[in-house]
C-alpha cells in the first residue's frame, strides 16, 4: 500500500515541529515547509523546504499534488509581547493573510483530501472577555466580530475564506480555534514567547528568594493546553466529518499569578512577584468545550500542572546551558 502523504506548513515552528514528529510515527510521508528550520530539533520530515509561503510560486512548488492531509499552521505570530504592542500589526495581517489566500485557493485547485487550518481564541470579541471570572468563548459567540487584536481579525477573515472555499470549491477544510498551546520545544525567549514559557524562564533564571516580573496585576485569567492534547484534538477533528470552527483548548482556567505560583512550586523556589506595565490582551479567557464534546466526543483533560512540569524541565535545561555558556570563557 502506498504511504499517505502529508504537507505541514509552518513545520519549523512549535506546533508544526511536534506535528511532523507525530505524523512520522503514524507512518506518513511528510513534507515540511517554513521560512526557517526548527530551532530546537532536527526535523524528521522526509523533505523540509525552506520557503516563503507569501509567494504563490513557492506555494505551487510545495503544494504540487492532492495530499492526503495538509496542515496550515504557518503564521506571523507570537505572544502578547508581539501581537498586542501594535508595532507588528501591519506585518501580521499582511503576511498571514497572504499565506492563507494562497493556500486555500491552491488546495481547492489541487484537490487535497483534507486541510486543517489553525485559527485562534483571539478571534473572540473583547466585550465577552472583560470579566476574568466568566469569559464567554463559545463558538457561536464569535459574531458580531470584535477581536481585540489585528492578529485576531486576520484569523477570523481567514476562517471565513476557508469556509467560502469549502462552500464554493468543495474544499474539505477542518478549522480549530486553539487556546494557548504550550509545551517543550516552543519559543521561550526573544519576545515572541507566550506566558507559560516566559514564566518558566523567569522562574528558572531567578535565584531562590528572588523576584520575577509579571505584566499587569496578574489577575487576568487564561487556560493553557499541553501540546500533546492539542495534537490529539487536531487528529480527532481531521478524522471526523465536522468542519468547525471548534475550540481546541483547556477549560482549566488560572490567573497569571496562579500560573506563576504553579511554576515556582514545580521549581521548588519561593519568589516574589513584581507587577509591571506590559501588553495584556483581554481580562479573561477560557475554552468552552461543549461543542467539541458534542461533535467529537472528546475534550482535553491533562492537568495544567503536569504539562507545566514538563515544560519547566525543558526550559530550565536551556537556561542552565545559557548560564554555562555565559560563564565559560572558552564557550
Ligand atoms: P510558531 O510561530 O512557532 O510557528 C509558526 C511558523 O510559521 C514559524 O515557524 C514561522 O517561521 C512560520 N512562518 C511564518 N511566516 C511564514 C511564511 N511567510 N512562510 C513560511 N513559513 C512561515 O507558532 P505555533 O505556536 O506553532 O502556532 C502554529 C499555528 O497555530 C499558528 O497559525 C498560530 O497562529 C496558531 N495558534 C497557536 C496558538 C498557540 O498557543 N501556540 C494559539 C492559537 C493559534
Amino acid at each position: 500500500m502506498e504511504m499517505k502523504r502529508a504537507l505541514v506548513l509552518g513545520a519549523g515552528g512549535f506546533i508544526g515541529g511536534h506535528l511532523v514528529k507525530r505524523l512520522k510515527k503514524e507512518g506518513y510521508w511528510v513534507r515540511g515547509v517554513d521560512l526557517k528550520r526548527h530551532e530546537y530539533e532536527e526535523s524528521p520530515a522526509d523533505e523540509f523546504v525552506i520557503g516563503d509561503l507569501r509567494d504563490p510560486r513557492v506555494c505551487e512548488k510545495v503544494l504540487d499534488q492532492p495530499f492526503d492531509r495538509v496542515y496550515q499552521l504557518a503564521a506571523d505570530m507570537g505572544g502578547a509581547g508581539f501581537i498586542f504592542t501594535g508595532d507588528n500589526d501591519a506585518a501580521i495581517m499582511h503576511n498571514s493573510a497572504l499565506i492563507n489566500l494562497n493556500i486555500a485557493e491552491l488546495a481547492s485547485r489541487m484537490g487535497v483530501k483534507k486541510i486543517f487550518y489553525s485559527s485562534s481564541a483571539c478571534i473572540y470579541p473583547e466585550r465577552n472577555q472583560m470579566d476574568p471570572e466568566k469569559p464567554v468563548c463559545a463558538e457561536e459567540s464569535a459574531y458580531p466580530a470584535a477581536p481585540d487584536s489585528e492578529y485576531g481579525w486576520e484569523k477570523i477573515f481567514s476562517e471565513r475564506f476557508y469556509l467560502a472555499c469549502a462552500r464554493n470549491c468543495k474544499l474539505p477544510v477542518r478549522i480549530a480555534r486553539f487556546h494557548n498551546v504550550f509545551g517543550p520545544e516552543g519559543t521561550w525567549t526573544g519576545s515572541r514567547e507566550k506566558a507559560p514559557a516566559a514564566i518558566c524562564r523567569k522562574v528558572a533564571e531567578a535565584p531562590d528568594g528572588g523576584e520575577i516580573e509579571i505584566w499587569g496585576d496578574g489577575k487576568q485569567t487564561r487556560s493553557f493546553l499541553y501540546i500533546d492534547e492539542c495534537l490529539d484534538g487536531v487528529e480527532r477533528l481531521m478524522r471526523s466529518d465536522f468542519t468547525g470552527p471548534v475550540n481546541i483548548g483547556s477549560e482549566e482556567m488560572v490567573t497569571i499569578n496562579g500560573l506563576a505560583h504553579m511554576a515556582m512550586e514545580i521549581a521548588g523556589k519561593k519568589l516574589s512577584i513584581k507587577h509591571v506595565p506590559g501588553p495584556l490582551g483581554v481580562r479573561g479567557r477560557n475554552s468552552d468545550n461543549r461543542l467539541i464534546l458534542e461533535k467529537l466526543g472528546w475534550a482535553p483533560s491533562l492537568p495544567l500542572k503536569e504539562g507545566l512540569a514538563k515544560t519547566y524541565a525543558w526550559i530550565a535545561d536551556r537556561v542552565r546551558d545559557n548560564l554555562v555558556y555565559a560563564t565559560n570563557p572558552y564557550g
